[in-house]
């Protein structure tokens, strides 16, 4: 049975976070100080994860699964996890390119420690890599992430290629007055690399609550400036992906600008996210939460872990209202959610 929220769009895609923690403490998600963890015991178990994970698979026809954090490479035994979660198959009825496969599990990392378990992660059958990197120049690396890692991020990059997996993108925050000066060198970076870089537009969802409208670099600047230099010809419509893509004329391959705050994409959006301690939420700027963690804890059945899950879909908003006056910023912020 699919997952349809109030206005007729189908869940098709799961957001896990499967840890608030990270090694960086990037500035548009994380304060420098001053997170409070969560205590190891709040955080769901692989099992847990794995139960949730079946359900939404095997009943909802949910196709396409993400880790992410916090970083969720810091999780032990990530790999395990991995294995457990990319042996999920789509079940042959669902309405889907995946029916009857395995699911398409994918992973957002932050790269800084994937040249140690890239192979390990692509044996387990994880699928895609996202990795995020918003500058070239290592002081302004140290600027945002406030860690001295651009080297091992770019090496992560490449163990990624190295390891398989198809394809890698790469994530990069445009903020204004910060890397909108390296809009050119990224995309200089990807076609070399022949990596896809997905531009971002920078959202209200930093822990300390700087962000303001005028940081935001939009979608049609980001592809303006590229255009200028390398042109561009828009891809079909994008479905239910949160990026739309456009294609290098001679050749260089593609781009992809995720314009969340210009154009938000709530339309097609066919995401719901569970936090690292078992929160399901419905979209990345919701103001409620369902508790999967205590029914998980508790003697809940799949059936009525099921019929939960069901029940918070039901309330799926249109979409956010950044830049209305009815926004209203989400308690938690990006690592907090899982991005
Ligand atoms: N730690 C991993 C990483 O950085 O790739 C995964 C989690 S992170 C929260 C997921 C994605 O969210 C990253 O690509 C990050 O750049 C992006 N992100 C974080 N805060 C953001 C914000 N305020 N606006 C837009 N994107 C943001
Ligand atoms: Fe960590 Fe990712 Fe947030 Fe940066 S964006 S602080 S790497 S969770």
């Amino acid at each position: 049975m699919e997952l349809i929220d109030p206005f007729g769009r189908t869940v098709r895609d799961l957001r896990i976070s499967i840890t608030d923690r990270c090694n960086f403490r990037c500035t548009y998600c994380m304060p420098e100080e001053g997170m409070q963890w969560l205590d190891r015991k709040e955080i769901l178990t692989f099992e847990e994860i794995y139960r949730l994970s079946k359900i939404c698979v095997e009943r909802f026809d949910v196709d396409s699964i993400r880790l992410t954090g916090g970083e969720p490479t810091v999780r032990a035994r990530l790999p395990v996890l991995v294995k457990k979660l990319a042996k999920l198959r789509v079940p042959q009825s669902a309405n889907s390119h995946l029916a009857g496969k395995n699911i398409d599990l994918a992973m957002t990392t932050n790269g800084a420690t994937l040249r140690l378990i890239a192979d390990e992660l692509k044996s387990a059958g994880l699928s895609r890599i996202n990795i995020s990197l918003d500058t070239l120049q290592s002081e302004k690396f140290f600027k945002i992430t406030r860690r001295d890692h651009l080297a091992n991020v770019l090496d992560g990059i490449d163990a990624a290629v190295q390891a398989g997996f198809t394809p890698v993108k790469i994530n990069a925050v445009i903020q204004r007055g910060v890397n909108d000066d390296e809009i050119i060198a990224l995309a200089s970076f990807g076609r070399e690399k022949q990596i896809e870089i997905r531009y971002i537009e920078f959202m209200p969802l930093d822990a300390q609550g700087h962000w303001q409208r005028n940081d935001v670099v939009s979608q049609n600047e980001i592809v303006t400036t590229i255009n200028n230099v390398y042109p561009l010809e828009q891809l079909s419509a994008r479905g239910a992906a949160p990026a739309d893509r456009w294609r290098y004329l001679d050749g260089g391959g593609t781009v992809g600008v995720i314009p969340s705050v210009t154009k938000p994409f709530c339309g097609d959006c066919d995401r719901v996210r569970l936090t690292a301690e078992g929160q399901f939420r419905t979209c990345l700027f919701s103001t409620s939460e369902f508790d999967l963690r205590a029914m998980l804890r508790g003697t809940a059945t799949d059936d009525q872990l099921a019929a939960e899950i069901k029940r918070a879909v039901g309330t799926k908003w249109a979409g956010h209202a950044i830049g209305n006056v009815t926004f209203v910023r989400p308690k938690r912020s990006m690592s907090q959610i899982g991005g």
